[in-house]
């Protein structure tokens, strides 16, 4: 089958009728469901476009001969990756980076781990073979995928196995002939209501001893498996107009808890059982973490990109661009951009093959930009609130600016330097969304907690970052002017 459409995905998700439960009830259609039917919408756009710029998003499948999403591709050369980055661009411009999920993030996983997949032979070479069948096979149907890492928290202080109650977390109940029986709970999957199939893998930060193997697994089942449950969090799209939440009325992706009541996998979709030193090295020694890092880029660029748009467009707005710290507001978000487009550039250029024949981004690059990313967008969000000041309470709705009465009041009362009053609430009302609302709020916490804890990253990465080369500079400068005693 062909990269599939935005009319064929919701076609797809009509029928799963995966088990979806929201604000006390169970969902019957995620399609028409007023918390998940915009965002369904904002995803088919995604779809639709790759049939809008074929040239672009679609690439020939070197097994079925079909047109199947770039964004899946294996790249080989660097032109390769730089034209997967420019699909993945695409997809993020519909939204200002502001879908974070969009399902490029994780056809990059899947490709890396179906190509790259010599780690998961290290138990049985049917595993291998399983990563990369199921590649495959979420190529050729377009499957759109969620994915959950993180283990409840219960007692972060206590392995899986020392909890009180040490069957919450999703576990290995049972090996099967056919294949295996897991139950527990399963955090965090953001589009869970609205994907096709879930993605279970080790967390790249929280790593595990052996007593902890019966919590290592990595699977794909269909969102519909038996057994399985996607409990949302309360919806942040309130059903307002696009006008009046212009982010949260369209891409509000929703997070869903991720229960598992003894489901059944089949050994097929098996890629790790038991086995927490193959868990740990899962997204490393498959490049994985590499290739989503570099999706997370680019769409993190075009975040930026968007970010600094909605400035500069308020400081016109209010007439505030000549003053001094304003401009200097403006200047971090700008090196902001400029930095994230050096990592990018960096990692493409230095791109090289690994062994499984896949280019490969520079990690060096893309790691300092994962992790410093997560420090700066909340202070982003926090430039935003600083330049609105009472702008970003002053935002009556479209429906106020419509009222005979007080309609004209505030349409000449919010006027700005050179926008009519309907034009700047409008403007404001995205600088709100962005950063203040349900919506904008959760944009700051995602962004901050999206590769896993930003303080176990950051002690990772001093951990593993080469620190000799340095001290031995300090040495040789300091025994220059050192006298023998
Ligand atoms: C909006 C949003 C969407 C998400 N979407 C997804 C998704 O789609 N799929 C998915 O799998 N996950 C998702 N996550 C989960 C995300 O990966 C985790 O939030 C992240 O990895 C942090 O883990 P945690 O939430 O369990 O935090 P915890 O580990 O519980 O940490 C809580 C606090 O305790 C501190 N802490 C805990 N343990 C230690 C320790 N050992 N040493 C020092 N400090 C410690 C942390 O620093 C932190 O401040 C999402 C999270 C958010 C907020």
């Amino acid at each position: 089958m062909p990269a599939k459409t935005g009319a064929e995905y919701i076609q797809r998700l009509k029928e799963a009728q995966n088990n979806v439960y929201i604000h006390g009830e169970k969902v019957t259609d995620v399609t028409t469901h007023p918390a998940f039917k915009n965002v369904v919408q904002s995803m088919a756009v995604l779809y639709d476009l790759q049939h809008e710029k074929r040239d672009k998003m679609l690439y020939t499948s070197p097994t079925s001969g079909e047109k199947v999403g770039i964004t899946f591709m294996q790249p080989k050369t660097i032109d390769d990756l730089i034209r997967r980055r420019e699909a993945m661009t695409e997809w993020a411009k519909t939204s200002g980076g502001m879908m974070g999920r969009s399902p490029d993030y994780l056809n990059a996983d899947v490709m890396a781990m179906g190509t790259n997949n010599r780690i998961f032979a290290e138990a049985s070479p049917y595993f291998a073979e399983n990563a990369r069948n199921y590649y495959e096979y979420a190529r050729e149907n377009d499957i759109s995928l969620t994915h959950t890492l993180i283990h409840p928290q219960v007692n972060r202080a206590k392995m899986q196995h020392e909890q009180k109650d040490a069957n919450v977390a999703l576990h290995l109940v049972e090996e099967r002939e056919d294949g295996i029986i897991v139950d527990g709970i399963r955090l965090l999957a953001t589009q869970g209501a609205i994907t096709d199939e879930l993605l279970v893998f080790p967390s790249t930060v929280k790593k595990s001893g052996e007593q902890d193997d019966p919590y290592s697994l990595a699977f794909a089942i269909p969102n519909n498996a038996p057994g399985l449950k996607f409990i949302s969090r309360e919806s942040f799209d309130y059903g307002k107009k696009p006008w009046d939440h212009p982010l949260g009325a369209r891409f509000e992706e929703g997070d869903t808890i991720v229960s598992f009541d003894h489901v059944f996998v089949p050994w097929e979709r098996v890629f790790v059982c038991g086995n927490s030193s193959v868990c740990n090295r899962t997204f490393t020694e498959t490049n994985a973490v590499v290739h989503m890092a570099h999706q997370v880029v680019a769409k993190n660029i075009v975040k930026t990109e968007f970010v600094l748009g909605v400035a500069l467009s308020m400081m016109d707005a209010i007439g505030i661009d000549q003053f001094q710290h304003v401009k200097d507001k403006g200047t971090e978000i700008m090196l902001t951009l400029e930095t994230m487009r050096s990592h990018l550039y960096r990692a493409e250029h230095n791109a090289s093959i690994d062994a499984s024949g896949t280019m490969t981004p520079d990690f060096t690059a893309l790691n300092a930009a994962r992790n410093w990313y997560p420090r700066v967008y909340p202070r982003l969000a926090e430039i935003i609130r600083i330049l609105g000041a009472s702008g970003l309470m002053g935002i009556p709705t479209e429906a106020d600016f419509q009222h005979e009465q007080i309609g004209p009041i505030i349409h000449r009362g919010l006027q700005g330097k050179h926008l009519e009053g309907y034009e700047r609430v409008q403007l404001f009302r995205l600088a709100w969304d962005m950063t203040l609302s349900a919506f904008g709020s959760r944009q700051t916490h995602y962004e901050y907690y999206f590769f896993g804890d930003p303080i176990k990253m950051g002690m990772a990465y001093f951990d593993s970052y080469d620190k000799e080369p340095f001290k031995a500079y300090i040495q040789d400068f300091l025994q220059q002017t050192r006298v023998k005693v």
